[in-house]
C-alpha cells in the first residue's frame, strides 16, 4: 500500500522561513499561488514579459515580476507552465537564478523524468501533483478542504527535500485530504498511459467508433451522438462517487447485463496487447521524444489532427444539440 501523509505529518513553518517563486498563472499557478499566499506563505508570481495573466494575479494581491527575479529572490521554485515549455524557461531564466540548497518543483514529472530540465547537483527536486484541475484546487481549499496530491522526491541534496515539499502541499491544502508518495518515474509514465489509453485517447476513440458504426448502419446522427457520446457524463459521474458496482446498480438490468457480455467483446485481449506497447512507448522514452520533436517543429502533426478532428460530424452534431440545451454554457 501507499504511504500518504496528512497534516499531522507537516510542517508548515519550514515553509515561512523562505520564499517561493510560483512559474506560471494558468490553471494551477493560480489555485497554489493563491492557496499558499492565504496559508502565510511568502509567494513571489514569476511571469514572461508581456503576460496576460499579470493584471488578473496583481488585482488578486500577488507580487509579480520576471521569472528571473522571481527565480532569484525564491527558495523554492514551482514551475507551472506547460510541460513542454519547461526545459527552455528553465535552461534560460531559471537555472542562472538558483543557488545552492535551493528546491526546484514541478506538479508533473515529464520534464525532470525524460530529461528537458537537468538540475545542476547543489539543487533539491520535488514534485507536489494535486490530482485534479487547478479551479478545484482552488475552490475546495477555500471551502477548508483539500484536493489528493502526489509527492515524490527526485535530488534531496540538503536533506529536507521531503519536509519542505509537504509543507508546500500543506500550504495548498493538500496535506488536508492526504498526499500520496510515488516517484517521478511511476508518475509521469501512469499519467501518459492513462490519458492516452482511457482519459483522452481511449474515450475519444471509442465515442468515435461507436457513433462513426451507427451513423453507417444508417440511424440519424442526433441519435448516435446522444447514445454515444452525450449520455457517458451520466455513466461517468456514477464512476466517479461510487465506482463500477454504483454505476451498474443504477442502470437498467438490461443495461447491466450487455454490458457485462459485450463489453469484453469490444474491449478484447487485442486492445490489452495495444495498450502494453503504448505503455512501453511511454516507458522506453519514444513518446517523449516523439512530443519533444513535435515541439521543435512547431507542432505540425498536432495542428493538421486538430483541423481534422474539427471537422467530423460528431462535432458539428453536437454543437447543434447543444444549443438545444438551456442549462450548458460553452
Ligand atoms: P497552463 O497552460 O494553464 O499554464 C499557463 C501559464 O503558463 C500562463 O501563466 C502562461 O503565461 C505560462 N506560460 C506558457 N508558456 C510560457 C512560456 N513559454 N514562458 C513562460 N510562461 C509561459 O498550465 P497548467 O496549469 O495546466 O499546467 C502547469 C503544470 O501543472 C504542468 O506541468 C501540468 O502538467 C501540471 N498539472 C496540471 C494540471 C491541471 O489541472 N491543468 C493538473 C496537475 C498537474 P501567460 O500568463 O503569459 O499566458
Ligand atoms: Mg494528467
Amino acid at each position: 500500500m501507499a504511504t500518504i501523509y496528512y497534516d499531522s505529518d507537516a510542517d508548515f513553518d519550514l515553509l515561512k522561513e523562505r520564499t517561493i517563486a510560483v512559474i506560471g498563472y494558468g490553471s494551477q499557478g493560480r489555485a497554489q499561488a493563491l492557496n499558499l499566499k492565504d496559508s502565510g506563505a511568502n509567494v513571489v508570481l514569476g511571469l514572461r514579459p508581456g503576460s496576460r495573466s499579470q493584471p488578473d494575479a496583481e488585482s488578486e494581491g500577488l507580487t509579480v515580476k520576471s521569472i528571473d527575479d522571481a527565480a532569484a529572490e525564491a527558495d523554492v521554485v514551482q514551475i507551472l507552465i506547460p510541460d513542454e515549455q519547461h526545459g527552455a524557461v528553465y535552461r534560460n531564466h531559471i537555472e542562472p537564478n538558483l543557488e545552492a540548497g535551493n528546491m526546484v518543483m514541478v506538479s508533473h514529472g515529464f520534464s525532470i523524468h525524460f530529461g528537458q530540465i537537468v538540475p545542476g547537483d547543489g539543487i533539491d527536486v520535488a514534485m507536489i501533483a494535486p490530482k485534479g484541475p487547478g479551479l478545484l484546487v482552488r475552490e475546495v481549499f477555500e471551502e477548508g478542504g483539500g484536493v489528493p496530491c502526489l509527492i515524490a522526491i527526485q535530488q534531496d541534496v540538503t536533506g529536507h527535500a521531503r519536509d519542505l515539499a509537504l509543507a508546500y502541499a500543506k500550504g495548498i491544502g493538500g496535506t488536508r485530504a492526504g498526499v500520496i508518495e510515488t516517484t517521478f518515474r511511476e508518475e509521469t509514465e501512469t499519467d501518459l498511459f492513462g490519458e492516452q489509453a482511457v482519459l483522452c485517447g481511449g474515450t475519444t476513440a471509442l465515442i468515435k467508433a461507436a457513433f462513426d458504426t451507427l451513423v453507417e448502419a444508417g440511424y440519424q446522427p442526433e441519435m448516435a451522438f446522444f447514445e454515444c457520446l452525450h449520455e457517458l457524463k451520466l455513466i461517468v459521474d456514477l464512476i466517479y462517487t461510487g465506482g463500477l458496482s454504483k454505476m451498474r446498480n443504477d442502470v437498467s438490468n438490461t443495461a447491466e447485463f450487455g454490458d457485462l457480455t459485450r463489453g469484453p467483446r469490444v474491449i478484447d485481449e487485442g486492445v490489452r496487447e495495444r495498450m502494453q506497447t503504448i505503455l512501453k512507448e511511454v516507458q522506453n522514452g519514444e513518446f517523449a521524444r516523439e512530443w519533444v520533436l513535435e515541439n521543435q517543429a512547431n507542432q505540425p502533426v498536432l495542428q493538421a489532427l486538430r483541423r481534422r478532428e474539427s471537422e467530423l460530424q460528431i462535432e458539428k452534431v453536437g454543437q447543434d444539440l447543444r444549443s438545444m440545451m438551456s442549462w450548458l454554457d460553452e
